[in-house]
């Protein structure tokens, strides 16, 4: 039985080789435990920093480390397609580089499936300890929103470390959209899924990636990629509209013949033209908001593109 780590690794030079250790270590238990293989699938994307070298020094002293590494910064969600693509274990894991997905969790992640009633195990942390507060707050804003206006489920909290069998691999990776939103694709794929939930971790080294202006885009994009209630909302705005305007020509019209016409109600006039044309603009932002994702889906772009990976350096020992 072997079973694949991917971990997408954006600038992680300092957290690696903690990782790798962590790593290690839970894979000797499950060696003992279960007697399990492993493989550690480290996914350079693009990093500024030493990543790259770590990752051929770990490689050059254990053979079971593997790598992909781009040629530019594609992210996270590229990166996790890469390694899913590259893993050839039975069981396939992805976790990010900072320990904040604990590897100590793997055993009874594996027991789950080894019970043969699930195809992923999954987990959500219960708190957001560490984080800004504002920071939850809009992200549990986004997962009200979301769940809300998809029909995909996606959990509040839920991370990308997750342990999945050969079959729901093979699964994420026939979703080879170019937009890709992991939280919702692995929902979408279906599957039973146990959640673990535990408490948030800090990362052990190194800084975090996003900054607010990140999750917005990434947030925006969840709803884009997941759901087209924007659309629905942007043709009933257009319908309300339509229904206040014709109660306000009736009312204009009535006023008008009742009481003469005089020449008042400018500022009134420009409030309306400002408004209706501030909806209509946003409107056309939503269905901009699709068109821009159809036009880069249908260009039919690779996903990431390889500058290097393991075999194109000499096998160790
Ligand atoms: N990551 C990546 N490409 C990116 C950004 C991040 O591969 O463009 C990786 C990063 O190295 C880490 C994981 O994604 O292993 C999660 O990133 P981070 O810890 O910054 O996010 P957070 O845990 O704060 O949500
Ligand atoms: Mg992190």
């Amino acid at each position: 039985m072997l079973i694949s780590l991917v971990v997408p690794c954006y600038n992680e030079e300092e957290a690696m080789p903690l990782f790798y250790q962590e790593a290690n270590r839970v894979a000797e238990e499950m060696k003992q435990s279960h007697g399990a293989d492993f493989e550690f699938i480290f996914v350079n994307d693009g990093s500024k920093d030493g990543t790259l070298r770590t990752a051929r020094a770990l490689h050059e002293q254990d053979s079971r480390v593997r790598y992909v590494s781009f040629s530019r910064n594609f992210g996270k969600e590229a990166g996790i397609y890469a390694g899913l693509q590259a893993a050839k274990g039975d069981y396939v894991a992805t976790l990010d580089a900072d320990l904040q997905d604990p590897p100590a969790l793997l055993p009874s992640m594996l027991d789950t499936l080894l019970t043969g009633d699930y195809d992923c195990a999954a987990t959500r942390r219960t708190t957001r300890k560490g984080e800004p507060p504002i920071r939850s707050w809009f992200a549990r804003m986004f997962y009200k929103i979301i769940n809300k206006m998809s029909d995909t489920e996606i959990v509040d909290g839920a991370r990308d470390f997750r342990l999945m069998s050969r079959k729901m691999v093979d699964a994420v990776l026939s979703m080879a959209e170019y937009n890709r939103f992991s939280k919702g694709i692995f929902s979408w794929v279906g599957f039973e899924t146990k959640w673990f939930e535990y408490e948030n971790v800090e990362r052990v080294a190194g800084a975090t990636k996003w900054n607010f202006w990140s999750l917005f885009k990434y947030s925006i994009e969840g709803i884009v990629g997941f759901s087209t209630t924007p659309l629905l909302v942007a043709a009933g705005a257009g319908v309300l509209f339509c229904i206040a305007a014709f109660i306000g020509i009736l009312f204009v019209v009535v006023r008008a013949l009742v009481f003469g016409d005089p020449t008042s109600g400018w500022p009134s006039l420009v409030c309306i033209i400002l408004l209706c044309s501030g909806v209509q603009l946003f409107c056309t932002g939503i269905v901009g908001e699709y068109l821009a994702k159809t036009y880069l889906e249908v260009k039919h772009r690779p996903i990431y593109i390889v500058a290097e990976t393991e075999e194109d350096r000499p096998h160790a020992r």
